[in-house]
């Protein structure tokens, strides 16, 4: 079989992953999830191409040149989630250049969407990928494979079971198959890539799509290290752990934390976590071990917010966190979420003053949005009659447009000269993201 992945164009800079989709200036993740694929059709004896538009920046029609030349029998690509239909006009144009292909999706959405996807698509995965095209790939056609909804002839035939994959059984993926120069994440260096270590969160905050389930599948230290590694060998040093919450197995962390000191890795990384549970200790072998930043989803400075999006801690554990985590030496960045249909006029300007006293060094908002698959359900009336918009430029501009802010990122420029210096182009660009957010 001949497979082609592909990461579809997109006007703007994005990042496409399994759960989440964004659009950022200052990020540029590799298309993690179709590597994966990519690797395991690959193993498999299939010819193999991953086209990542995104970071080749390549448009429609050089897409389907590419593809036409590489005459696969396979198009899979990874559907944009919340952002499906502009996904399935590229689709519809594909599909029109060169009909004789078959097309297919995933992500977290295709499973919710699946019969109306098959108007566009031939197949649709349910749920984790890997396992249903390792399916594929044994049976060589799409029916009667579990997690797979297909059209058969002029039916469509749906598979209301959602895969859940093995996670500690699956390939590295295979990094030789993109430029790892391309990819980045702001005031880090390059070659940049990313790596999970786990999926699967067990906790219930309200607003989250919990993308892999709640079932938390951890891959062992030994593993991880050797994924490591192999990117090292790549000549990678800036990696970020996209785990929804890397720090969730504290012993894990020190086990990995100290193998990475045995192992002598040469490793800048930075990853993502909930805002407490950290001990300084391990924050300190976290920092030793050559994590550089950490970014927090504090969401809310309101306490009462914070209850309605079940976040499970309060402001007094989340500033303690912040101040551990600094001492240690991490950089900070704190995730915050904007949405007038939950916070009051006051509970946002609680925000607001909580993330500019919090310690954070770095400050990021996101508009919130109702997502299928979440509990919290949107009220029919808004809370305060301030726009999400205007909630999201005004946070950014009473964070980073303070005095006492500005010397402190001076400092820190001074404290790490060589770092500002390699990753001088990374900060431009967060700010000139952030800043047009401003006006
Ligand atoms: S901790 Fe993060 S990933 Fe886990 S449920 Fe909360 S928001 Fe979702």
């Amino acid at each position: 079989m001949k497979f082609c992945f592909v990461n579809l164009p997109s006007e703007n800079s994005i990042v496409r992953r399994f759960g989440c989709f964004f659009k950022s200036n200052s990020y540029l993740f590799p298309p993690l999830e179709l590597l994966g694929l990519a690797t395991l059709a690959k193993r498999d004896g299939c010819e193999t191409k991953l086209i990542d538009c995104v970071s080749e920046k390549k448009g429609l029609d050089e897409l389907v040149s590419e593809i036409k030349r590489f005459s696969p029998e396979i198009i899979l690509f990874l559907l944009s989630f919340n952002d499906e239909e502009k996904d399935l006009e590229k689709v519809k144009f594909i599909k029109e250049k060169i009909p004789e292909v078959q097309i297919g999706c995933f992500g977290y959405s295709a499973r919710f969407l699946a019969d109306r996807l098959l108007d566009w698509v031939d197949f649709v995965i349910n749920g984790e990928p890997e396992p249903v095209l390792k399916r594929i790939l044994k049976k060589k056609k799409f029916s009667n494979i579990k997690c797979l909804s297909y059209t058969q002839g002029n039916k469509k035939v749906i598979s209301d079971e959602s895969c859940v994959a093995d996670y500690s059984n699956l390939p590295f993926p295979d990094r030789r198959l993109i430029n790892n120069s391309s990819y980045s994440s702001p005031f880090f260096g390059k070659p940049f890539t990313t790596i999970q270590a786990s999926r699967g969160c067990p906790f219930k905050c309200s607003f989250c799509v919990h993308p892999f389930g709640k079932n938390y599948r951890l891959r062992s230290v030994e593993s991880v290290l050797e994924e490591l590694k192999e990117i090292i060998g790549l000549g990678v040093r800036y990696v970020r752990f996209v785990d929804d919450v890397f720090t969730l197995n504290e012993r894990w962390v020190k086990n990995l934390c100290s193998a990475m000191l045995r192992e002598k890795l040469d490793l800048n990384w930075e990853c993502n976590s909930r805002a407490e549970g950290i001990s300084e200790d391990t924050a300190r072998l976290m920092k030793k071990a050559g994590c550089k930043r950490i970014f927090l989803g504090i969401e809310s400075g309101s306490p009462r917010v914070l209850i309605t999006y079940q976040k499970g801690y309060d402001l007094k554990r989340v500033k303690k966190q912040i101040s551990i985590l600094r001492e240690a030496g991490l950089t900070v960045f704190g995730w915050f979420m904007v949405n007038p249909f939950v916070e009051t006029y006051g509970d946002f300007f609680k925000s607001v003053e909580f993330a500019k006293t919090s310690g954070i060094d770095f400050l990021i908002v996101s508009q919130f949005s109702y997502n299928i698959g979440t509990f919290l359900k949107k009220p029919l009336k808004k809370k305060c009659s301030l726009s999400a918009h205007y909630m999201e430029k005004k946070f950014y501009k009473e964070f980073y447009l303070r005095p006492k802010n500005i010397v402190k990122l001076w400092a820190l420029f001074l404290k790490h000269p060589f770092q500002v210096f390699d990753n001088f182009s990374g900060m431009i660009k967060l700010f000139a993201g952030r800043l047009n957010k401003f006006f």
